[in-house]
């Protein structure tokens, strides 16, 4: 498998090519050298968080296949993560394309559940997350 990580050569810099280049803060959880997780800046419950490749795909019409099956084993580490620090009580995995999708970077969102979902502060969350 080659994988090239070429993003800084790109003209094109969406918000999340802006973030692997260090352009705009994010609540990091994990990064290695092919993906980034970070919290969702406006979730939907608390640890919503998205998985995004640090090279530039655009959606699943141009997603390397190694880098897709490595973006859903890191996010079972997250998911360990999640269940471990925050005792979530399920998760869903959602994958925009189209008119749906706002941020034109391939990323997977994995949205925990909880029965009772009392909303915390992002930044809480992630100090919860990261001790
Ligand atoms: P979508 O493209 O519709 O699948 O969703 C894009 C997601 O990116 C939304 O849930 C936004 O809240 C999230 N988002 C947009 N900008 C940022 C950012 N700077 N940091 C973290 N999440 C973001």
């Amino acid at each position: 498998m080659k994988i090239v990580y070429n993003y800084f050569g790109d003209d094109y810099m969406d918000i999340f090519c802006k973030i692997i280049n260090g352009e705009i803060p994010s609540y990091k959880l994990y990064e290695d050298e092919i993906v980034l997780c970070f919290l969702d800046i406006n979730p939907d419950t608390n640890g919503h968080c998205l998985i995004i490749p640090k090279k530039h795909y655009t959606d699943i019409n141009d997603i390397d296949l190694d880098v897709l099956k490595h973006i859903f084993d890191v996010s079972k580490k997250i998911k360990k993560l999640l269940e471990d620090k925050l005792n979530i009580e399920g998760l869903t995995y959602i994958q925009n394309n189209g008119d749906v999708q706002e941020v034109k970077h391939f990323h997977l969102h994995l949205k925990p559940y909880y029965r009772n979902n009392e909303k915390k502060p992002v930044e809480e969350i992630y100090e919860i997350l990261t001790k």
